[in-house]
């Protein structure tokens, strides 16, 4: 025999420490966390029995089992699933695999009082110490000779053991129950907690009393949940069952149970989460809905299933025809698989569409956790195009609420007949910037883009309802057709007052001496209150966009601007004034690079040379002294 003490991964021993403690009422869950692991074990062994059925030997019923010894104060939870070797053992009964469950531990670090938080989260395995001390694990994995034995009291160490006496094959957890935990050796407390928490697993939970020998077939309903009708499924239970198949610990925000019959049938159970979950934004961009074909668990990871911008979604999509022995290449471009991933999306989008009219601010928190990835589906599905633009929703400068886009169309301006926008990293740097300040003397609204996404999307999309869509840092301004309203016209005569200054001279001024620099130097139709912005050129890549390529060394080079100049601004005006008079200064040169760095700024860019900029900023500021003096 092979004996060796091991030491568990240090955050184990930390969740240890905080799940051993924990003065939480609520311990009975450490049974749902460890009938769902054996249901998951079963559907593991079945899916490799397609294609291997001399896994299954001559006992193809799977099961989960409960046993109760009173004399020896232990229960056992046992499934003939598909086990575990060795090195599976030590790997996932050692250490923390979930990230989920890993930033879990490190949250409750920072919290003491957060074990309450224990039964929300689940942390698994490990929950079996809330009411155990010691805990083994006798385990053979499906079509492997040898057996192991797990041991631990949840002390730092672990035990691993050759072991000739495992289950023929999968996994019995032996509980040796703490003092104030011998409630579960009860067959009516275990019963009541099945009931409670395991109802919806699909294989029968048996349960064997030892003192009175009974032997229930089955204490649980033992049918896939999403096979039964609605009106036989509670809220909890459909709770419970996210909480299982999702390995998520929230409510979900939404559910949606459907079958779908007529040239293909498949039956759906989806539920949208009301947390993100962790790898929402990991660059594999993994589908987490499960396929089964009539009840079997196939796989959990079928890229062709859904839609990557419809990832956030969790449970379980079950299909009548798809044959049981399907492989990976059979999943690929399979015309059946295609069909049910675009009516599925398609009554996930309805169902959005109805939660957004119906409960718009219950909408709105969905909106804040996922809204940025329905907007990849804007850029990569056509067919969905027009029905995510409608779920859309963007903050803009017309207040705090998002707003959606048909909201937008309906506070257009007489005249206008682009949606604006303007786009960054932030909402708070986007409504300081010099672009906007003409758009909001005229009172027309510009959307806040603040998702890399928004970016993407732009760029090949049409428009909404027949309006195109431009950014305000981009082309001209075409405000002059726009009718402000009464106010702003009133606002706009007072601001007529002081007539724009004559800056032909300047423009061209300026044009010559920074030829290098800039594609174009012009008036400002936008400009109000800044004195300079920089703006692409209609044909030429959005200047934000272009910073996130480069960031991302997707891009090189840099379009040239254009620099647009406020007639309106006084330090505009007297530079016009001067450059009239005389245009062959030094100092009018430095003036112009000055402007150009002055709008690199206001875009929160670097300067491509700051020693230049400095060196004129300087020359300047001493002749303004000087003059002064
Ligand atoms: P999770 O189930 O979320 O992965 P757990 O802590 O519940 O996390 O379990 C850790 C891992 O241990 C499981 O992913 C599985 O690989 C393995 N495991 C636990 N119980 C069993 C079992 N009864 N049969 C086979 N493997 C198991
Ligand atoms: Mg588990």
């Amino acid at each position: 025999m092979t004996e060796e003490k091991l030491s568990f991964q240090a955050e184990v021993s930390r969740l240890l420490d905080i799940v051993a403690n924990a003065l939480y009422s609520n311990k009975e869950i450490f049974l749902r966390e460890l009938i769902s692991n054996a249901s998951d074990a079963c559907d593991r062994l079945r899916y490799l029995a397609l294609t291997n059925p001399d896994l299954l030997g001559d006992d193809a019923a799977f099961a989960i089992t409960l046993a109760t010894d009173k004399q020896a104060s232990t229960l056992t939870v046992s499934d003939n699933g598909v086990g575990m070797n060795r090195e599976e053992l030590i790997e996932n009964l050692g250490t923390i695999a979930r990230s989920g469950t890993a930033a879990f531990v490190k949250d409750m670090e920072s919290q003491k009082e957060g074990a309450g938080l224990i039964g929300q989260f689940g942390v698994g395995f490990y929950s079996a110490f809330m009411v155990a001390d010691r805990v083994e694990v006798e385990t053979r994995k499906a079509g492997e000779e040898q057996g192991w034995r797990w041991a631990s009291d949840g002390l730092g160490e672990f035990l691993v053991a050759d072991h000739t006496e495992a289950p023929e094959r999968g996994t019995k957890v032996t509980l040796h129950l703490k003092e104030d935990a011998k409630e579960y050796l009860e067959a009516a407390r275990l019963r009541q907690v099945v009931k409670t928490y395991s109802d919806h697993i699909a294989i029968p939970i048996r349960l064997i009393d030892g003192e009175e020998g009974e032997d229930e077939a089955s204490i649980n309903a033992a049918s896939a949940l999403w096979t039964r009708p609605k009106s036989d499924i509670s809220d909890e239970q459909y709770k419970e069952f996210y909480h299982h198949t999702a390995h998520a610990f929230d409510d979900p925000w939404m559910r949606l149970h459907f079958k779908a019959e007529g040239v293909i049938e498949y039956a759906g159970l989806l539920y949208i989460p009301s947390m993100k979950p962790f790898d929402l934004f990991h660059p594999e961009r993994k589908s987490h809905v499960k396929l089964y074909v009539r009840r079997v668990f196939i796989t959990d990871d079928c890229e062709e299933l859904l839609p990557a911008y419809l990832r956030f979604l969790r449970g379980v999509i079950d299909s009548e025809d798809l044959p049981l022995n399907v492989s990976r290449e059979l999943l690929q471009n399979n015309p059946m698989l295609a069909k049910i991933k675009s009516g599925v999306t398609k009554r996930v989008l309805a169902e959005l569409k109805k939660k957004a009219e119906k409960a718009s601010d219950d909408y709105k928190a969905f909106w804040e956790n996922f809204g940025a990835v329905l907007k990849e589906g804007i850029y990569e599905d056509q067919s969905q195009r027009e029905a995510l633009l409608d779920l859309a929703r963007f903050h803009s400068t017309a207040g705090d609420e998002l707003t959606s886009l048909a909201d937008y169309a309906s506070r257009m301006k007489e005249g206008q007949e682009t949606i604006f926008y303007i786009s960054g990293e932030d909402r708070e740097a986007l409504l300081k910037s010099p672009q906007l300040e003409g758009f909001r003397a005229t009172g027309v609204e510009v959307l806040l883009f603040t998702d890399p996404v928004d970016d993407f999307w732009t760029s090949v999309v049409e428009g909404y309802q027949e309006k195109t869509f431009k950014s305000v840092t981009r082309g001209g301004a075409d405000l002059k057709n726009i009718v402000a309203n009464e106010d702003e016209k009133a606002d706009e005569a007072d601001a007529k007052d002081e007539s724009d200054a004559d800056v032909s001279a300047l423009v061209t001024f300026v044009k010559l001496v920074l030829k290098d620099e800039i594609k174009d130097v012009r008036a400002s139709e936008r400009l109000t209150e800044s004195p300079v912005c920089l703006v692409a050129d209609d044909d030429d890549i959005d200047m934000h966009l272009e910073r996130v390529l480069k960031q991302h060394k997707q891009l090189n080079e840099t379009a040239r601007r254009i620099l647009e100049l406020n007639p309106k601004h006084s330090l505009v005006k007297k530079l016009a004034l001067e450059i009239g008079a005389d245009s062959s200064s030094a100092k009018a040169e430095d003036v112009a690079h000055l402007l150009l760095d002055q709008a690199r700024i206001l875009e929160g860019e670097t300067l491509p040379d700051p020693l230049a900029f400095s060196r004129r900023l300087a020359a300047v500021m001493e002749k303004g002294l000087s003059t002064d003096a």
